[in-house]
C-alpha cells in the first residue's frame, strides 16, 4: 500500500538569539490510508512542530530547513501557499489540545461549522446546517440540533472537544492530526473522547495522527507507534512490537513510567529532556540512559532494522 502521507527527512530549525536549534533533525515516518498511527514523546521531542510542519504553520522562529514532505506524491514544502489552503482543513485537518484555541468565543457552533464548510464546499446554508448537526451527532454531542446555537462557552471541555473533532472531520479529510486532543480533559472524558476517535476512524476511514506524551493513550488506538527524542525518531514499530519487545532505552523508561492497576511503583526517568539549544554530543538520551556506553558520549547511534518495519536509533544493536 502506497503510505498517504510520508515526512522524508525533515529538519527544522528555530533562529533564536541564542543560535540555531535543531527542533527536528531528520524525521522519517509515513501514516498508510486509514491507519491510527501513534507519536509518542516528551515535550520538546519534535512531535508536534513535525506536525506543524506538514500543515505549514511551523511558528516563528522555526523554519523548515530541509526534506520533503510528500500527501498523494505531492510535496507540500514546495506547494504554492494556494494550493497549500486547500489541503490544508480541507484534505489534512488539525485538532489541538485546548479547543479554544480553535473555536472562537464570539461566533456561535453553528456559525463555525457551516463558515468552515462554505469556505471549502459551494452548498447552500441549509446544506451546510444540515450536514454541521449530523457532524455533532456523530460526535455524541447530545440533542446537536439545538446545541448548535450554543457559544462555545455554554459547553463543558469534554463537549468543546467533540465540537473540535467534528469541526476537524466536517469535509472527509484523509489525515487528521491530533495534537494532545485528550490531555487536558478528566480522565474518565479523555478515555470518552479516545474511543469516539476510534470509532470515527473505523466508520469514516480518516487516518488519524495520535500526538502524545503519553505511550499509555496509544496502547489502544494506534496500529504503529513512532517514539521520539530531541526531535529524532528513536524507535518506530507496530504497536505489538513497541509494547512487547521494545528496544530503544527510551521507549522502554517511557513504558515503565505508565500506570498500571495493582501495578509497583512508578518508575521515574532519570534527568530531564535537554533544551535544543545545548544538545548533547553522540546520542543525545545517553545523559538519561542506563545503558550508556562510552561510544555513545562521542557518536551518534545508527539507524538499525530489528524486525520487519520495528527499527531503533542507538548503538546497542549494533
Ligand atoms: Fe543509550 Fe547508547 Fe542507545 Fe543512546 S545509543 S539509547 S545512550 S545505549
Amino acid at each position: 500500500m502506497e503510505p498517504l502521507l510520508r515526512i522524508e527527512d525533515l529538519q527544522v530549525n528555530f533562529h533564536t538569539t541564542q543560535g540555531v536549534a535543531q527542533a527536528v533533525c531528520g524525521v522519517n515516518y509515513h501514516i498508510d490510508p486509514g491507519e491510527v498511527l501513534g507519536v509518542v514523546g516528551e515535550s520538546g521531542s519534535g512531535k508536534s512542530v513535525t506536525a506543524l510542519a506538514v500543515l505549514g504553520l511551523v511558528p516563528h522562529p522555526g523554519r523548515i530547513a530541509g526534506g520533503r514532505i510528500r500527501y498523494r506524491e505531492r510535496d507540500l514544502l514546495n506547494l504554492p501557499a494556494k494550493e497549500l489552503r486547500k489541503v490544508r482543513g480541507d484534505r489534512i485537518s488539525m485538532i489541538f489540545q485546548e479547543p479554544m484555541i480553535s473555536l472562537n468565543p464570539a461566533f456561535t457552533i453553528e456559525n463555525q461549522l457551516t463558515e468552515a464548510l462554505r469556505t471549502h464546499r459551494s452548498i447552500s446554508k441549509q446544506e451546510a446546517r444540515n450536514r454541521a448537526v449530523e457532524m455533532l451527532a456523530m460526535v455524541d454531542i447530545p440533542d446537536p440540533a439545538k446545541r448548535i446555537r450554543d457559544y462555545p462557552h455554554h459547553l463543558s471541555g469534554g463537549m468543546r472537544q467533540r465540537v473540535m473533532i467534528a469541526e476537524a472531520l466536517l469535509l472527509d479529510p484523509d489525515v487528521l492530526l491530533a495534537d494532545e486532543p485528550t490531555t487536558a480533559l478528566d480522565v474518565t472524558v479523555q478515555a470518552s473522547v479516545l474511543d469516539l476517535m476510534r470509532r470515527l476512524n473505523e466508520r469514516i476511514g480518516t487516518a488519524i495522527m495520535l500526538i502524545t506524551h503519553n505511550l499509555g493513550v496509544v496502547a489502544e488506538s494506534a496500529k504503529r507507534v513512532v517514539v521520539m527524542y530531541c526531535g529524532r525518531v528513536v524507535e518506530q514499530g507496530a504497536v505489538g512490537e513497541i509494547f512487547g519487545n521494545a528496544a530503544h532505552p527510551y521507549t522502554r523508561g517511557l513504558l515503565k513510567s505508565i500506570p498500571r492497576p495493582g501495578g509497583s511503583e512508578l518508575y521515574e526517568m532519570k534527568g530531564i529532556v535537554p533544551s535544543i539549544l545545548e544538545l548533547p554530543q553522540g546520542c543525545p538520551f545517553h545523559p538519561r540512559c542506563p545503558q550508556a556506553m562510552p561510544r555513545c558520549v562521542r557518536e551518534q547511534p545508527p539507524w538499525r532494522e530489528l524486525a520487519a518495519e520495528h527499527h531503533a536509533l542507538c548503538w546497542l544493536y549494533e
